[in-house]
């Protein structure tokens, strides 16, 4: 007898084999027959012509902290996850002294755009190290399966406290960041993050500790990863974080390294395509070389009291440590605007916002007649960045806009996400909840990529997102519907799958407010055999049945 059947579905196998017509049995969270299913069962679904993929492996969140209270780690199920890879970017909240708990939830206030009072009242801190760590997401379970990065920036501030974020380590601190990290891998971590990327800064505005590290210190972490003879290297670039360099980690570690954030910039339309050939051209010297690329244009929702999209600027460091009146004050300076356009003016290799005034909008207002107007065009004439900033100053900064910042030039996207070195990724789920929300990224992938635009087929988006990013993590019986794996299922109408629009909800630790999508198409989402999503949404169910994931390929 099995416990499940899905009769009739179109399957898709996730390694891109053409889709073919039939169904899966389950018993004990495993898939133990395909095809033409003959016995009984426990539960059977006529899906009818439905798609059935394994569940979507999300291979950039941020739930490390979320997941602590909501091990739903809502809403990635219900958007059809079955796997998330947390800890990305280097930003994880283990390992952590309890005296280093402050800065640590300041830094992710800063950089992932998380409330403060959130983290302050959600984050359970039943842990120091990253073991602990794990155990205690083991302990606790989750509704999907998890693996966990081990972060740099938590390591390099466990290691030398303040001034990681301040200067160069030395040799001995190195050496003990080395261990951390061996440890946490022999404790299960998926691989090593980092990020050297600009627009990450931490709390008072300062850089996130790993920006401090040079290449020693990153040669020597990375190197770590070949003793532990496994593991992924993740990192978000800054512009000068070059290839050949990446390249080279590649070859001493023989890790795979995962570069991000490749967006498209059309002021530099150019720039990401250069990234992903010279990644292409490494990965044909037999690197292990892929880039993170995103299939959803980059919107953010922002007030002048948290500016994430000018953060990274150069020259908006003078404002990044104010608060109240000091930070106003600087707002208005005349030096400080005629800086910040100088920059804005310039071209760059990667940069969050490129002056496309027509594509900030405002959102909300006092003045309502300024509402879904760009601020190019409520500017008539006068100097957009004066208008946006004198507009937020006049409204002691709670104006809202929303600003379409990267990969919004659709030809160019669709030919990245077809790009033989790219990895669909990018969803930051669980991170800058009150800018945006991508947690639905597989579903966008689905209805807009495949069904409208016809850039992908059925079967090369589900193999971009589940057998390629299972292969590339080294995450075992998953990824693929094969007799013996897991039972992470994915049920969904490929006529009607897609991504509903954003929308607020008050449901963070103290009310506060979270950007969420509601998904479109979805008929079920299994995970390890059990169904979590139904027809009409996420399920009560009596035991959550996610795995932490800590046993990986040795690939
Ligand atoms: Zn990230």
């Amino acid at each position: 007898m099995f416990d499940l059947v899905i009769r009739d579905a179109i399957l898709l196998d996730g390694l891109g084999a053409p889709p073919k017509r039939g169904g899966v049995a389950v018993k004990d969270g495993r898939i133990v027959e395909i095809g033409r299913i003959l016995g009984a069962s426990k539960v059977t679904i006529d899906a009818d012509g439905l798609a059935l993929m394994p569940g979507i492996v999300d291979n950039h969140t941020h739930y490390d902290a979320q997941i602590t209270w909501d091990p739903w780690a809502s809403p990635s199920p219900g958007l059809g996850v079955t796997t998330a890879v947390i800890g990305n970017c280097g930003f994880t909240i283990a390992p952590c002294r309890p005296a280093d708990r402050e800065l640590v939830m300041k830094n992710l206030t800063q950089v992932e755009g998380m409330s403060l009072d959130v983290l302050r009242a959600g984050i359970r801190w039943e842990f120091e190290s990253v073991p602990q760590y794990l155990d205690m997401l083991e302990r606790m379970g989750s509704a999907l399966n998890l693996a966990a990065f081990a972060g740099h920036s938590s390591i390099r501030t466990y290691v030398m406290g303040d001034a990681a974020t301040e200067r160069a380590a030395t040799p001995t601190e190195i050496s003990q960041m080395r261990s951390l990290l061996l440890e946490a891998m022999q404790a299960g971590a998926v691989g090593f993050s980092t990020s050297t990327s600009p627009a990450h800064n931490g709390g008072g505005g300062k850089p996130m500790p790993s920006r401090l590290a040079d290449d020693a210190e990153l040669r020597t972490l990375v190197g770590c990863l070949r003793e532990a003879g496994r593991g992924v290297f993740m990192l978000t670039k800054g512009g000068h974080t070059r290839i050949p360099f990446l390249e080279e980690l590649a070859r001493d570690s023989t890790r795979p390294v995962i570069v991000a954030a490749l967006l498209h910039n059309s002021t530099n339309p150019d720039s990401v395509f250069n990234d992903l050939d010279a990644i292409g051209d490494a990965a044909a010297r037999g690197r292990r070389l892929v880039g993170a690329v995103s299939c959803c244009p980059l919107s953010m929702d922002f007030t002048l009291q948290s500016p994430y999209v000018f953060e990274g600027l150069e020259s908006w460091r003078p404002a990044l440590p104010l608060k109240g009146d000091a930070f106003k004050s600087k707002l208005k300076e005349r030096q400080f605007r005629d800086a910040l356009r100088e920059e804005i003016a310039r071209p760059a290799h990667f940069r969050l916002f490129n002056g496309e005034w027509d594509k900030v909008q405002v959102i909300e207002s006092k003045n309502k007649a300024a509402e879904q107007r760009s601020v190019a065009e409520l500017a008539q004439g006068r100097d957009p960045l004066d208008t946006m900033l004198d507009l937020a100053l006049a409204e002691d900064l709670d104006t809202v806009f929303c600003a379409l910042l990267l990969n919004s030039d659709e030809a160019a996207v669709g030919r990245m996400l077809k790009h033989p070195a790219s990895l669909v990724s990018l969803s930051d789920a669980g991170a800058h909840l009150t800018f945006f929300n991508d947690a639905g990224f597989g579903l966008h992938l689905l209805g807009h990529w495949v069904r409208k635009r016809g850039e992908l087929t059925l079967a090369d988006a589900a193999w971009r997102l589940t057998g390629q990013p299972a292969a590339l993590f080294g995450i075992r019986s998953r990824g693929a519907l094969k007799v013996g794996y897991h039972a992470d299922l994915f049920l969904f109408d490929p006529a009607r799958v897609n991504r509903g629009p954003r929308r607020r909800v008050f449901d963070l630790p103290g009310g506060h407010p979270r950007l969420t999508t509601d998904p479109v198409g979805v008929h079920g989402v299994w995970v390890n055999g059990t169904r979590v999503v139904g027809e009409k949404g996420p399920l009560q169910v009596d035991a959550l049945p996610g795995q932490l994931l800590r046993q990986f390929a040795v690939n």
